[in-house]
């Protein structure tokens, strides 16, 4: 039977396992090791991005920086993660050559889960493979995984949750603020679960790691030996950890562009969500940088910093760029499970689309804060009411922007007092005909476009952070009513660190609508509502 080696490097700061994942690919990829499974763990906590991620985007890193928790970036693809002390990681580094391994990303994920979900079923836990790479339990989260590859070898790794902080997560992640409320951490704990939640206390580590090495050697049919790093990986390990802990690593292979003149739009696909920043020179009508992130994974990994540089220079036309992503995707040699050509060009047309904002009033550092569901905002703006019968546009109103000593903070309406923005928003309303509705959480805002869209409404315009945009807007695009969304100015309690405050009940967000933006918005609306009238 084939021996692999059984590699457990214990507890290590975040810099220390990043830079060992690839001293151990690299070592593997040269033939200095043979196949390997690693258990790692992580002290101090920390919080790690995905290899195509921003951390500003991601991660509260002031936050974290207080409570001494350790910011990196990973290897692999994939979302942002906390990771407390009690977590333990398992890690395959496998030669691609080995027919076993030579599938396609998908399908071999889903082989290197079942040694995971073996290896719980050992511990008196039945799990199953989600795709298109967690391992669930009832449907609850307990282990998510990701890989990346490099010169004939490939790492695939996951987490598995031994006694998870749901509180830690929300507070060290940029999770959206109405996460933050009692009910959305229940509402997590109901989709991620832990052995601690699953067995009634988590079992000793050493436990763990036994179940999950017996899985592996069972599935993938060989047996371990446990060893320690050689010393080629001890030497490479001291050589790579300094970049590992750099900036550059952490913070600038990601760094967001600048926010001026940046246009800015994120897509959510079945592969994970997009983002896509085009730094655009107008006068010459070309692409000066192209910046594309997010949780998903890329084969290989520097796939998505080959497209940003056939990008670069580019005209600013979306036929030529359509063009450049499908020669790109074309030659066969790049897959990004559930991202598909067609996703990344919508998400660049959006972005580049912004450029004729102009045309209404929306000036050029304002054009990355209107969003829109359904159709595109030219077309709402324009083409919104083809049908003169249709009832009036609603104008949704988060309620995280009343007064947080208002009576009808957690209710419906407002008596426009003048205490906040709401008042302002109901007169604008009134002024151009539209119905307010302030709106009291997701289900509320769910029902409302149900019913709007039931009662033969076409548009609406709303107000909404971009978290919760980017959460929501595949549910937006699901209820199917075209909207025009535009930005609140927003602190959390986090960004002002007054978490402990708000735990104790005593702090209360509220977030300020960009009234001006809005008004234009309405306005333009309004307009193009009475010239379809006239007609
Ligand atoms: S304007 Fe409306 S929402 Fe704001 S405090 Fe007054 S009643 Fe409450």
């Amino acid at each position: 039977m084939e021996t692999w080696r059984l590699l457990d490097t214990g507890p290590r700061p975040a810099a220390e396992n990043m830079a060992l994942d690839e001293v151990i690919l690299t070592a593997r990829s040269r033939g200095e090791i043979p196949n390997t499974l690693r258990f790692l763990q992580f002290s101090p906590p920390c919080t790690l991005v995905g290899y195509h991620q921003a951390v500003e985007q991601e991660i509260r890193i002031t936050y974290c920086r207080e409570q001494g928790y350790h910011i990196n970036r990973r290897l692999t693809g994939g979302g942002g993660l906390f990771w407390g002390e009690r977590e333990l990681g398992w890690e395959i580094y496998a030669s691609q050559d080995d027919p076993r391994f030579a599938v396609a990303v998908e399908q071999l994920y889903e082989r290197l889960c079942r040694g995971g979900i073996r290896g719980l079923e050992k511990l008196g836990v039945q799990a199953a493979y989600r795709p298109k790479n967690d391992i669930e339990v009832e449907g609850r989260k307990i282990s998510g995984t990701g890989g990346t590859s490099m010169d004939g070898a490939f790492l695939f790794q996951g987490t598995l949750l031994v006694d998870f902080d749901v509180d830690a997560m929300l507070r060290a992640l940029r999770i959206p603020t109405e996460k933050l409320k009692d009910k959305e951490i229940a509402s997590v704990k109901e989709r991620v679960t832990c052995l601690a939640w699953e067995l009634g206390s988590a079992p000793p580590l050493e436990r763990i790691k036994a179940a999950l090495a017996e899985g592996f050697a069972e599935v993938l049919g060989v047996r371990f030996e446990p060893s320690d790093l050689t010393p080629f990986e001890e030497e490479l390990l001291t050589r790579r950890l300094p970049y590992f802990q750099s900036d550059e690593w952490v913070y600038g292979i990601r760094r967001p562009l600048e926010q001026r003149r940046v246009l800015r739009a994120l897509y959510k696909s079945s592969g994970g969500l997009i983002r896509v920043s085009l730094l655009v020179n107008e006068r010459a009508n070309h692409i000066r940088e192209a910046f594309i992130t997010g949780d998903f994974f890329a084969y290989p990994r520097r796939a998505i910093l080959d497209l940003e540089a056939r990008l670069k220079g580019a005209p600013a036309d979306v036929e030529a760029i359509r063009h450049i992503v499908e020669e790109f995707f074309a030659t066969g040699e790049v897959e990004i499970p559930g991202v598909t050509p067609a996703d990344i060009m919508r998400t660049i047309q959006e972005a580049l689309e912004k450029i004729t904002y102009t045309r209404y009033d929306i000036h050029p550092d304002e054009m990355n804060h209107v969003f829109s569901v359904v159709k595109s905002v030219p077309d709402l703006i324009e083409r919104g009411f083809t049908d003169t019968e249709s009832p009036a546009p609603a104008l949704l109103l988060p309620y995280c922007a009343k007064l947080p000593t208002c009576a009808l903070r957690y209710e419906e309406g407002c008596l426009q007092c003048e205490g906040c923005g709401i008042g302002d928003a109901f007169s604008l309303a009134a002024r151009y005909g539209l119905t307010p509705i302030s709106i009291q959480n997701y289900e509320h805002l769910e029902e409302t476009l149900e019913r709007l869209k039931a009662a033969g409404h076409r548009i609406f315009v709303g107000s909404c952070c971009e978290p919760f945009y980017a959460k929501h807007r595949d549910d937006f695009e699901r209820i199917g009513l075209p909207g025009i969304l535009v930005d609140v100015d927003s602190s959390t309690c986090y960004d002002l660190g007054k978490e402990k405050d708000a735990y104790a009940g005593r702090f209360e967000n509220q977030t300020y609508l960009k009234m001006d933006l809005l008004e234009r918005i309405v306005r333009h609306i309004s307009n193009g509502r009475r010239g379809q009238d006239a007609r």
